[in-house]
């Protein structure tokens, strides 16, 4: 007997509850990715994800190569590929892992109608993209949580499944595949970006947890160091399923400590957007909560902010970091999100666009309802905040080396000096190629509070 195990986010063997349930229930599986030209005309294909994808694909085959199987690649409509597998190798069944997108959900609908017609059956299996499957706890009355908190103290009460073992042989019947694509063939890549595939998550979640000075152990104190950069930088990991948000909360528990709870903590901010898009796909494009915006639209301010030349020396160092590595700090993302939808008060699909060009971990669920949150149409419970960029930088680069960092023609500027160019006396300021402010932040937020009705 076959079935057909269709990869999607979760492009792994380790703890790969689909995988594990294709194998133990037939004799031979078909481990299928669909290269769906579907999803590059939704403009969400992009270099970043593209590189990234392409080492994941390789990793992929090389542990099922391990096991006794392959990857089989193929290229098209995802609906219509998976039914000719189907058809040419006989499959009873096509496992899936559960998704939450409006993409996803739709993808799932289509893929069980064809099926149904060639008596095939789909196995869509939840808790694989996150750790515990939307809906799985809800207020009384209600689809989800719409506040972190309460939703937190719940999602700790309610037991996760275990972690599975990667199966030990995978046997993959007679089928020809398309050659896996290739990182070194996709242009316009960062060229900071880092390597994806399971291979390499697993090895950086191992060092990163034993890491004594910027790992697990010093997480909780210096998660929002800036220049520290002691998170771990798995985020690319989480979104294409490398690695599996069960395990890893697993691996933090059994590691204890202060740092490791800030980390479970954090991925069940993951759990919560999921769960947020999932009862409401919509808020992918749609304010959760409107408040009237009426949002300015300055092309020039927008240009200057996507490409780090706002003379916000903090805003500037995240967005150049953005370009660099494909991969933004998340203190970074918090303020020049905010700079952006409150400070300049522009629309915050504007700013979740440009984020979701260049982020390799760009996700629609963590990017626009985190982009959602800092605009204050989101689930914020405080939704008319407003950060101020000195203060942040301030309190999250002291010294200003991560300005140092990224925008090198400050370089010269002696700590915390270096967030301050404007305060030069004029001829010094002259030297300097870097732009005067945008906007002074005051006004910034006071123009903000008056469009709120907030003054
Ligand atoms: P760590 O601090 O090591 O955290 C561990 C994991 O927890 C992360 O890998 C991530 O999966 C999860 N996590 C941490 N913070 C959040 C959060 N606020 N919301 C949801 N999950 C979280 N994250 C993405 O994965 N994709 C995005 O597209 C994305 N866009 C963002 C846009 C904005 C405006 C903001 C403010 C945040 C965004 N985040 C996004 C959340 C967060 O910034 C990143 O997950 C984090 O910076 C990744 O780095 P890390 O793996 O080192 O995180």
């Amino acid at each position: 007997s076959v079935s057909v195990l269709l990869f999607t986010s979760d492009l792994r063997v380790h703890d790969q509850p689909a995988l594990s349930a294709a194998v133990r229930e037939t004799e031979t599986v078909v481990p299928l990715f669909v290269l769906d030209p579907g999803v590059s005309l939704a403009g969400f294909d992009v270099p970043n994800r593209r590189a990234f994808l392409a080492d994941c694909l390789s990793s992929l085959d090389a542990q099922l190569r391990e096991r006794g199987g392959r990857l089989v690649v193929r290229t098209g409509d995802v609906t219509e590929q998976v039914c000719r597998v189907v058809t040419e190798t006989g499959a009873r069944s096509v496992h899936i892992a559960a998704g939450v997108s409006a993409y996803a959900q739709r993808r799932e609908d289509r893929l069980r109608t064809a099926l149904k017609e060639l008596r095939c059956e789909l196995r869509a299996h939840d808790a694989v993209i996150t750790a515990l499957p939307p809906g799985a706890v809800t207020p009384a009355g209600k689809d989800h949580f719409s506040v972190f908190t309460p939703y937190f103290r719940r999602w700790d009460e309610n037991g996760l499944r275990r972690a599975l073992a990667a199966p030990r042989r995978v046997t993959v019947p007679e089928i020809a595949g398309h050659p896996l694509p290739r990182r070194s063939a996709v242009t316009g890549v960062s060229p900071g970006l880092a390597s994806g595939g399971e291979r390499a998550g697993r090895l950086q979640l191992t060092a990163w947890l034993a890491d004594p000075t910027a790992g697990a152990d010093s997480y909780a104190e210096r998660h929002d160091d800036l220049h520290g950069d002691a998170t771990s930088r798995l985020s690319p990991h989480l979104h294409f399923g490398t690695l599996s948000a069960t395990e890893l909360i697993q691996r933090a528990r059994k590691k204890g400590g202060p740092g490791a709870e800030a980390f479970v903590r954090q991925l069940v901010w993951r759990d919560f957007h999921h769960q947020v898009l999932a009862a409401r796909p919509s808020a992918a494009r749609v304010d959760y909560r409107t408040r009237g915006d009426r949002w300015r639209d300055d092309e020039k301010e927008i240009t200057a902010w996507e490409e780090g030349r706002t003379g916000c020396p903090i805003v500037d160092a995240g967005m150049r970091q953005l370009r660099h590595e494909g991969w933004m700090h998340n203190r970074a993302r918090l303020l020049t999100a905010s700079y952006l939808a409150k400070t300049l008060y522009v629309d915050w699909r504007v700013g979740a666009r440009h984020f979701l060009e260049w982020l390799v971990d760009g996700d629609i669920a963590n990017n626009q309802l985190n982009w959602q949150w800092v605009a204050g149409t989101g689930t914020d419970t405080r939704p008319n905040r407003v950060l101020s960029p000195l203060a942040q930088a301030r309190r999250f680069d002291p010294h200003g080396d991560y300005v140092r960092r990224w925008v090198p023609e400050l370089a010269h500027l002696p700590g915390a000096r270096i967030h301050r160019p404007e305060e030069l006396g004029d001829l010094e300021r002259a030297k300097l190629d870097y732009p005067e402010p945008l906007v002074d932040p005051a006004e910034g937020r006071a123009r903000f509070e008056r469009a709120r009705g907030l003054d």
